[in-house]
């Protein structure tokens, strides 16, 4: 199972996927296939993949940037709420890990609407921006390495609109950026990251404990 909602007892957490949530089969599906993945904890729980395709749904997103794909599940809910014309750049480095990601874009009918680009993301966004994308983008999810948030979400800022929103994924680490004894490089980035974003006035700001943390900004 995906990491439950921080503060949620098990039953709790149940009955809030059971009254709250519409998970489409095709998602309900990739879930069971990746199961026993052995990295399953970077899957988006179900109640997430909800609240992003709403988000998208809400904001009126056509244009979505993803930084870090795993197999997909995440990708899959924002592909399914986008319109037809809808586009996704999604960026990855896991050939293995995105082959799912592409099999199940492909049998839900919405792999023309994702691109995937398999190389550092970093390398991608700026591309973007070379090709003149700055501020055309609407939404975009950050979920890959910590040590990169700070540097996709400056990149993310470059090319969204105002009025764009950034959702960043595990800003509450398992409850570890609170734990001083834990020092750990990826939970010593989420720290920095977000203080900064706690002081970037660029954004409006929304920290939400959704599934591992969830910060939402929103592009002034
Ligand atoms: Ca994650």
């Amino acid at each position: 199972m995906t990491i439950k909602s921080i503060g949620l007892s098990e039953p709790l957490y149940h009955y809030l996927l059971g009254a709250g949530v519409r998970e489409p089969e095709i998602l309900a599906e990739l879930r069971r296939e990746t199961a026993d993945h052995p990295r399953i904890s970077m899957q988006v729980s179900p109640d997430q993949g909800a609240f992003m395709a709403m988000l998208i749904r809400l904001i009126g997103a056509k244009r979505s940037l993803e930084v870090g794909v795993f197999t997909g599940y995440s990708s899959l809910s924002v592909a399914l709420a986008l319109p037809e014309d809808g586009r996704l750049v999604a960026c990855d480095v896991s050939e293995e890990w995105t082959a799912v990601a592409r099999r199940y874009w492909a049998r839900a009918g919405v792999d023309h609407k994702v691109t995937l680009h398999l190389r550092p993301a970093v390398e991608t966004l700026d591309a973007l921006l070379a090709d003149g994308q700055a501020g055309t983008f609407d939404f975009a999810f950050i979920d890959a390495d910590k040590g990169g948030y700070e540097a996709y979400c400056e990149r993310c800022h470059a090319l969204l609109r105002s009025g764009g929103l950034i959702a960043v994924d595990n800003v509450l680490w398992s409850g570890s950026v609170i734990d001083d004894a834990n020092q750990e490089e990826d939970t010593r980035a989420i720290r920095a990251f977000n203080e900064a974003r706690a002081r970037d006035d660029r954004f409006d700001i929304a920290m939400l404990p959704v599934a591992d943390g969830l910060t939402l900004l929103r592009k002034r």
